[in-house]
């Protein structure tokens, strides 16, 4: 889960790592009474989700009230990345002397949390990998130990920091690993990390991912969900229960469980078919589920065919076919849908959906070729 830049900053000073003082608007006559308030410069920043705001014209300085007005109209209401502008983030204006760029990932490469500095601030860490990923310097933190003083320092080191400000940099870096840690993020990084015209570090920009599969930990961090910025049949999806991730093929997919769901992506693969997305609707196929991840699939209007990949295991076969015919009486579409039903009752289970006029298939080759058939007679 995606947090806004101000909420991530809210974090941040949790941990002491400096952010200048800020409060959001989502108008530009509280936009002028923020900036009022905090008095001088200002910045005037657009709360999107998408990164790169400052090149979309989303980040703009203003001297005075007046102007944060001038600038929060003109920010609230634009569309970055397909994201429309709701809230603006009024703060504080830094002097920066040099921008730096900090961040911290989940590395599966080194297995490991690792820290990644670079002294390219500012710009996006993903353009200067590609063009000089020698100025991207990384530290893997001890699973046990976690991030040790020596590793900030080399990451310092690296980073070309002067002598005089890296006990000051060491003590961001080690709050950031452990709010990375304690969070269970899953990306936390600061772009740009700066030091100002009075030699002091502030983080100038920061930005958030949660690891879903922890946000159970975290009740607090669900307030902070803007339902706004998320996709509305993932949304849909964790109203019913069912994880689903949308990819870009034609053939929806619905299956029990989330190996099972893997394995039906590949054989779709194998026989030339691309799945239009992943989806693990659990145990079984209960009617108001099978509706919901019908509904789901249908959203996307490039699905041509729909497969169900069933097993029934502590669920009986019979009991499925009748979810899925009753989930289909919910939702009435003309996409074909091809169902390959196994294991326990499954017989039952195909005889009751042969009546009803659904394709069935016993084994998952057949019925992934037979759905690559119907979705491409469909193209
Ligand atoms: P992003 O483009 O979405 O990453 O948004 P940022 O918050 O990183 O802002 C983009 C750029 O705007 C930064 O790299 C800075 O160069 C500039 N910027 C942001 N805040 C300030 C500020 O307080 N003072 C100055 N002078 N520039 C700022
Ligand atoms: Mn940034």
């Amino acid at each position: 889960m995606k947090i806004h830049e101000y909420q991530a900053k809210q974090i941040l000073s949790r941990y002491n790592i400096p952010v200048q003082k800020g409060e959001v608007a989502s108008s530009p006559e509280e936009a002028r009474e923020l900036a009022k308030n905090i008095g001088g410069m200002v910045v005037v920043k657009a709360q999107v989700h998408a990164g790169g705001r400052g090149k979309a014209g989303g980040v703009k300085l203003a001297k005075t009230p007046d102007e944060a007005e001038e600038k929060a109209q003109a920010i609230l209401g634009m569309n970055i990345k397909g994201s429309t502008v709701r809230r603006v983030l009024v703060t504080q204006a830094a002097d920066i002397a040099k921008e730096f760029y900090l961040g911290v990932i989940i590395d599966r490469g080194a297995k490991g949390i690792t820290l990644m500095g670079s002294s390219e601030g500012g710009v996006e860490i993903e353009e200067v990998a590609k063009t000089n990923p020698e100025k991207i310097i990384r530290v893997t933190a001890d699973p046990f130990l976690g991030l040790g003083d020596f590793q900030a320092r080399e990451l310092a080191f690296g980073m070309g920091i002067a002598k005089d400000k890296i006990n000051g940099f060491v003590t961001i870096a080690k709050e950031l690993y452990r709010a990375f840690v304690e969070n269970d993020a899953d990306i936390l990084e600061i772009n740009p990390l700066i030091l100002n015209d009075k030699g002091d570090w502030q983080a100038l920009d920061a930005k958030m991912v949660y690891d879903d599969n922890a946000l159970y930990r975290h009740r607090e961090a669900e307030d902070m969900r803007d339902l706004g910025e998320e996709d509305q049949a993932e949304i849909e999806a964790r109203k019913a229960g069912l994880s689903y991730v949308k990819l870009d093929g034609n053939i929806g997919c619905v299956v029990n469980g989330a190996g099972l769901a893997m394995a039906t992506m590949d054989t779709l693969l194998l026989y030339g078919g691309e799945p239009a997305n992943f989806l693990d609707i659990g145990g079984g196929a209960k009617a108001d589920k099978v509706a919901a991840a019908i509904r789901i699939i249908l959203s996307e209007p490039n699905v041509k065919a729909i497969l169900f990949n069933i097993f029934g295991g502590i669920t009986r076969g019979d009991d499925v076919a009748k979810g899925i015919i009753a989930g289909l009486e919910q939702i009435k579409t003309d996409v074909p849908i091809v169902i390959r039903l196994v294991g326990t009752n499954s017989e039952e289970g195909r005889k009751i959906l042969e009546e009803a006029n659904l394709k069935s298939a016993e084994t998952l080759a057949e019925a992934a070729q037979k759905v690559v058939n119907v979705a491409k007679e469909r193209s």
